[in-house]
């Protein structure tokens, strides 16, 4: 193991979220110099909760940050399911339904996790926020980048750890429409007052093609983190693969497609879509998977969402990242030369990636039935999980064996 290898010492990151912050933190470690920008003025705070098993943990045990996130872990007691007239199906224990190992595997809020990672390693690396890359331009000695605040510098590798509208990946790959995979469904979060006095729990509301969940991670004083999603299927194309919808991102929410599919007066409908209207944290977005045949060119590469965002409906988004970063950060510091390590980073991550985005196709989300009969089916069988024994877990959460971490400094 070398510590850098001799041709890329100094690294560019774009992003300060998830996948951003842990890569610097395991090239540092490793011995590279590392500057991340964000375009964000500070770390991302948003507060939906994101789970984080099998692998990643392992991930997290190697950054000595396990102790601060068990701390985080937001224990939800229990996930009740509605019908459509707001009657209860039945409640489930959280680790029933995704698969997840108790006492193990966590669910944080994401700020937390992204806090967590940025006092990790915030004294060590160079952080540029409010500012963002402009242009790169690779040569045979390096990447010159001109960033947004019209700052130019030289790096040895630029990664992109921009998330799902990477940008990065936009100047490198070409445009978004080629890579990203619509799963047929739309949604909108936002918080709201926690008008029902919930305290850590899920309440889970479907009918044919609509879902909407209120999920309370604290107790009755705090907000509920609100939750709409809508089977918004944009057709199909010639070759049977979904078609590639326009990208939209969530500088101007639009919420018209939910507002008028949700006109349910059952439950909380009502309430939820009026508080969506007067939110001011509120994110919409499709629900989509990013699927890319390398995830690198010359000297500059991606990680995370970015590169293999696998959607929230596989709740493998933030563990992939984490895994990513580190696998990324070992085969830099472990190969002699950037397109060796950036070549084994594929190799030897892909399958774990693979298997993770698999867990979910098209239009097939479990949680999420598109029919009268789907629903009906899917909540027979919630019911019939209530008096079923744990089940194992997902073996896409465990598919991969890291190796082994550097010296603790
Ligand atoms: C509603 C919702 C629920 C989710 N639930 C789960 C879950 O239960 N489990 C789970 O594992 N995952 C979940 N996810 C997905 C998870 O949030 C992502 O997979 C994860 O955050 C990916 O981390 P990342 O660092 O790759 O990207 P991101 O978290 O998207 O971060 C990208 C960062 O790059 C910054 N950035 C963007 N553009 C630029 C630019 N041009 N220049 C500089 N910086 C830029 C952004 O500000 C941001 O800080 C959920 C996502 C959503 C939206």
């Amino acid at each position: 193991m070398t510590s850098g290898n001799s041709r890329t010492r100094n690294v560019l990151i774009s992003g300060a979220s998830i996948a951003g912050p842990a890569l610097a933190y395991w090239l540092h470690r490793y011995g590279f110099r590392v500057t991340v920008v964000e375009k964000a003025s500070a770390p991302r705070s948003g507060g939906y909760p994101i789970d984080v098993r099998g692998t990643a943990i392992d991930v997290a045990a190697h950054m000595g940050i396990l102790p601060r996130l068990q701390a985080a872990h937001v224990h939800t007691e229990r996930i009740t399911f509605l019908d459509p007239d707001g009657a209860e199906i039945t409640t489930l224990a959280p680790h029933t339904l995704a698969g997840s190992v108790e006492g193990r595997d966590l669910e944080v809020r994401r700020g937390d996790l992204t806090a967590i990672l940025y006092d990790t390693v915030r004294d060590d690396v160079e952080f540029r926020f409010d500012d963002s890359i402009d242009t790169l331009d690779q040569t045979d000695h390096g990447v010159d980048v001109t960033f947004r605040s019209g700052v130019h510098r030289t790096f040895d590798l630029v990664v992109g750890a921009d998330g799902i509208h990477s940008h990065t990946r936009n100047l490198l790959f070409g445009p978004e429409s080629r890579f990203h995979r619509h799963l047929g469904f739309r949604f909108a979060v936002f918080t709201m007052p926690n008008t029902l006095g919930l305290s850590r729990e899920l309440l889970m509301w479907n009918a044919p093609g609509r879902s909407a969940a209120l999920y309370a991670t604290g107790t009755r004083d705090d907000d509920l983190h609100a939750f709409l999603n809508l089977h918004a299927p944009e057709g199909t194309a010639a070759d049977g693969e979904p078609e590639l919808p326009a990208r939209r991102e969530s500088a101007e929410p639009d919420t018209d497609l939910i507002t008028s599919a949700f006109t349910d007066t059952a439950w909380q409908i009502p309430d939820i879509i009026d508080a969506m209207g007067r939110a001011d944290d509120l994110f919409t977005d499709t629900v989509a998977q990013i699927h890319l045949p390398a995830w690198s060119t010359g000297r500059t590469a991606l990680v995370g969402d970015a590169a293999y965002a696998p959607s929230f409906l596989t709740g493998q988004g933030t563990s992939l990242a984490l895994v990513g970063a580190y696998m990324l950060a070992h085969a830099l510091a472990s190969h002699p030369t950037h397109t060796a390590a950036l070549t084994a980073y594929d190799h030897t991550t892909r399958p774990f990636v693979t298997a993770n985005q698999s867990l979910i196709t098209h239009g097939s989300a479990a949680l999420f039935p598109t029919t009268a009969q789907t629903l009906n089916d899917r909540n027979k069988r919630l019911q019939t999980l209530a008096t079923l024994p744990t089940p194992t877990p997902r073996p896409a959460y465990t598919a991969l064996t890291l190796p082994e971490p550097p010296p603790t400094p």
